[in-house]
């Protein structure tokens, strides 16, 4: 193990078995691994048989215990950052301690794994060649709504994480600026017991949710379509290719086909067949 190095590891989102044989292994090497909660990575910890001391560094004594932390690593310690769950940095705390680290001239390494955003984005059937990842919403109906009005006309897939105490309110907001008949996904509890894939227009979605509790409960990450703009529309006559192409075969083969008699990227017709399928 390198000395003096922040190694920045991922970790499972769910499933235990995602953890990578590198994050263990530097996990087991490193002097310390800075955690936002003890009480919930001892036990993980434990259960892989790690028993490197930890140090709690959470949103609240971050600012704090950067200055610490890089003596030590400037000392010749290696440390690692880990989340409760997933990717540090990613909605999680861990930014101002690399950004000090690169400003202090400390080596900092990633231990690449788990993160909620592209494992729902890597199974949604939405466009990925460009995605904005926005994190959580806005806590406030109003400011939320500020806020996807601001992305409305956005072409690139969106990303939101999302609480089970706020996805109905959030969905339902979406649903209104947005629009109901937008195309979006959720992806529940990946990699655990009860993940489910929704992909429906966000009317739908709201619906599903308003009459089954069980669709509420849990860790979400909420896709949106990106809008198609007018210069983007589909015009008819491909509209109609795909319909036929849709009652054969399914959605990929049909956008594929399709692109392939018109001309139209793959990616533009994919987002688009979903649509007229739902319908
Ligand atoms: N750093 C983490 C990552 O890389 O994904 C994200 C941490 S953020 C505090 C926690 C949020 O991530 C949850 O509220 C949920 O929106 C999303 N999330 C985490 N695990 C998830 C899972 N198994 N299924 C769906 N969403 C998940």
């Amino acid at each position: 193990m390198d000395k003096g190095v922040l190694y920045i590891v991922a970790m499972p989102i769910g499933n235990r078995a995602d953890i990578t044989d590198r994050a263990k292994e530097v996990l087991a090497a490193v002097d310390c691994i800075a955690v936002e909660d003890t009480r919930h990575s001892r036990p993980l910890l434990k259960s892989l048989g790690i028993t490197t001391p930890l140090m709690a560094v959470h949103e609240h004594n971050e600012t704090k215990l950067v200055a610490r932390l890089i003596e030590r690593l400037q000392a010749g310690e290696s440390l690692a950052l880990i989340s409760d769950a997933g990717t540090p940095l990613i909605s999680d705390p861990g930014f101002p301690l690399v950004r000090a680290c690169q400003q202090a001239g400390v080596r900092v390494s990633p231990v690449p794994g788990p993160s909620a955003a592209i494992c729902a984005l890597s199974a949604a059937g939405l466009p990925t060649d460009r995605f904005l990842f926005e994190g959580f919403p806005a806590r406030t109906s109003s400011a939320r709504c500020e806020q996807f009005d601001r992305l409305k006309s956005e072409a690139m897939t969106l990303i939101f994480y999302e609480s089970s105490h706020r996805i109905a309110e959030s969905l339902a907001d979406m649903a209104k600026v947005f629009g109901g008949d937008r195309h979006a996904v959720i992806a529940r509890e990946l990699t655990k017991l009860h993940e489910t894939i929704l992909s429906q227009p966000l009317d739908q979605l709201c619906q599903v949710l308003a009459e089954d509790s069980n669709q509420r409960r849990g860790e979400f990450v909420v896709l949106i379509a990106g809008a198609v703009r007018d210069s983007d529309a589909i015009d008819p006559e491909t509209q109609r290719i795909l319909e036929i192409l849709l009652e054969e075969m399914p959605t990929k083969k049909a956008a594929a086909i399709a692109s392939k008699i018109t001309g139209i990227k793959k990616n533009r017709l994919y987002p688009f067949a979903l649509t007229l399928k739902v319908e």
